[in-house]
């Protein structure tokens, strides 16, 4: 990043969000910090895709504010917001298939980064991939998939940085190595949200953590408090 990011680099304020005529996000009030790294918990069908798909332009908030990077930005669309520097790293695996893996690299340039930038970051970043550079995405191993999608991301040089549910249906070990990267872009400036429903390795991660039900947060704070206050919020005493 070129120039010094505002501080919160997010803020979001009274953000409610729709699906047709269902609200599911009832005014949420959320910020971080440039380079923090931030923790996303809590039960199923609280909020927690659809606050990361509203910072990154794909639900659009029906009330309230979302401010990236100083910027106003509501109705922004995901394209926009990409070269403000969201980067979204949605479930699953999301790659393409059958590309290959320096394919996959390659067609990921929207946010203005040359290609060749993206190639060299993401196989100094993950020497793994740049042994597979030319295996189709679709034949690797899940966890390998996933650091495909996370290596594209984090070479874009992003603002900030969503990451949903990255550890699901990886093992442990893949889980670990992938958000070791994700702590060192935060070291680096990067700004982080994850949401994980392996709660316990990232609250040793993340800076702070919150709780999200309801559509609201219903608590946030450094992580070693959340940890003790997660078993109430799913259970529905939030
Ligand atoms: P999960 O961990 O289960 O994904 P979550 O906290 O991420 O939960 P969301 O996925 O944001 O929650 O869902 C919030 C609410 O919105 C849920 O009631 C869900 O059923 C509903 N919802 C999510 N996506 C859609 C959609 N595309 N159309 C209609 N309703 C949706």
């Amino acid at each position: 990043m070129t120039s010094p990011l505002p501080d919160p680099v997010i803020e979001l304020s009274g953000v409610r969000a729709s699906y047709g005529r269902i609200e599911v996000l009832h005014g949420v009030d959320l910020k971080a910090s440039p380079g923090e790294f931030l923790a996303m918990l809590g039960p199923n069908g609280a909020g927690k895709t659809t606050t990361l798909h509203v910072l990154a332009g794909l639900v659009q908030a029906t009330a309230g504010h979302v401010h990236i990077a100083g910027r106003h930005v509501n109705g922004t669309n995901p394209d926009a917001l990409a070269r403000v520097g969201v980067c979204l790293i949605t479930e699953g695996r999301g790659v393409f298939p059958n590309l290959s893996v320096s394919d996959n690299l390659r067609v990921f340039s929207s946010s203005g980064t040359p290609v060749s930038v993206i190639e060299e970051r993401s196989y100094d970043r993950f020497p793994r991939l740049a042994e597979r550079r030319n295996q189709l995405a679709g034949t690797m191993s899940g966890g390998e998939q996933r650091m495909l999608a996370l290596a594209r991301g984090l070479a874009t040089d992003p603002a900030v940085l969503l990451l949903d549910e990255l550890s699901i249906g990886l093992a442990p070990l893949i889980v670990e190595s992938l958000y070791e990267s994700v702590v060192e872009s935060a070291k680096d400036g990067v700004t982080v949200i994850a949401v994980e429903q392996f709660a316990t390795l990232v609250l040793d991660l993340a800076d702070r953590a919150c709780i999200m039900g309801h559509g609201k947060i219903s608590d946030e704070g450094p992580p070693a408090m959340i940890a003790g206050r997660l078993r109430d919020a799913y259970l529905g005493g939030s």
